[in-house]
């Protein structure tokens, strides 16, 4: 229960886990992705096996844990959620890893984020099922293995190239997810809207659809944003033209951008002259988090070809130009 609430918290609506697919076939989009894991699952389960250690990676709201519960479903077990900021302790991760039962998964996000402590207690675990404990302190220290069911572990993370070596060897299927297609986002809103009982156009789904960064997640909340405003407007059908309303109404302009994006974008432009300009200035100058413009904020605007990543820095493209109808003359050449 204490460990669903953590996997929770970053969530930003307390309904998200209504709207989830349950099972592989409900996933939408992920071709490959779906592919691979078919192929794991019934391999696994065809010789009484728990799955490989499967690591994820991909901008957040992908569908990383929805995937893992769905890994659960699918072979028939239970599945545990955390995080790495919250296994500060080694007997948080022990605690955890002791209590799995056989083929059980523990889905661990932002795994790049774990201590080197708990990340050492990870690699016997993950290789052999065992957890060495250290009992007492200094030379009377003592050793203990104690033996673990066989297991899954699916980490999570944004940032692939930061989990060391060890940890990421240890891995037997390494998958990325990519940012959805249209039609797959229109097909993500249109079985959301179903769930929630929202009546929606398809032309309605399709402009949700356009704006929301290629991201299952955006693609939810901008329906319920949508719905509110549609609720308070009295209307009950939702078409292209509302959602557009809304949406522009909410900040979030025709290519998705909201204010964030813009501001990086646009402080590139007129203060590093579109650059090339390092993260760290970006960062400073727009007030924002580093690691939260790079991981959260850059991956949607390189994927859209807005920004550029040069050994010198990042480069606001023409297009970037255009989408904020800014004069590429102020752009610094040579
Ligand atoms: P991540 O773990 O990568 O941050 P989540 O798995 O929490 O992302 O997904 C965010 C939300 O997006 C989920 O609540 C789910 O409803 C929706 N979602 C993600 N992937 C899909 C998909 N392939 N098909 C349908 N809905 C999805």
């Amino acid at each position: 229960q204490l460990l669903l609430a953590t996997a929770s918290c970053d969530e930003t609506e307390g309904s998200e886990e209504n709207v989830r697919p349950r099972r592989l076939d409900d996933y939408i989009g992920q071709k490959d992705l779906k592919e691979v894991l078919a192929i794991a699952i019934q391999a696994a389960k065809s010789r009484g096996e728990a799955l490989d250690h499967l690591l994820l990676y991909g901008p957040p709201g992908l569908g990383k844990t929805t995937m893992s519960l769905i890994l659960a479903a699918e072979m028939g077990v239970n599945c545990k959620i955390t995080a790495a900021p919250a296994l500060e302790r080694p007997r948080d991760i022990s605690g955890l890893l002791i209590n799995l039962k056989p083929g059980d998964i523990l889905f661990i996000d932002e795994i790049h984020r774990l201590n080197r402590v708990t990340e050492e207690l990870l690699y016997p675990a993950m290789e052999d099922y065992r957890l060495d404990i250290t009992i007492g302190k200094g030379h009377s220290a003592k050793i203990r293995s104690i033996p673990l069911p066989p297991f899954t572990l699916v980490g999570a993370t944004t940032k692939v190239g930061a989990l060391t070596s060890p940890l990421r060897d240890r891995f037997g299927l390494i998958q990325r997810l990519r940012f959805y297609e249209l039609d797959e986002l229109t097909a993500i809103v249109l079985r959301t809207a179903q769930i929630l009982k929202v009546s929606i156009a398809e032309d309605g789904a399709q402009e949700i659809a356009r704006r929301a960064r290629g991201t299952p997640r955006i693609a939810n909340r901008l329906l319920r944003r949508v719905r509110d405003y549609a609720q308070v407007k009295g209307m009950n059908a939702i078409e292209r033209e509302l959602v557009s309303e809304a949406l522009d109404v909410l900040n979030v302009d025709s290519r998705g951008l909201d204010w964030t994006d813009r501001l990086v974008l646009g402080t590139i432009i007129e203060q590093f002259r579109g650059g090339p300009v390092g993260l760290e200035a970006v960062a400073a100058a727009t007030g924002e988090d580093a690691k939260t413009i790079e991981e959260v904020y850059e991956p949607y605007l390189l994927q859209i070809g807005y920004i550029n990543r040069t050994p010198r820095g990042r480069i606001a493209t023409e297009a970037a130009y255009q989408h904020l109808g800014m004069m590429e003359a102020s752009r610094s050449r040579g």
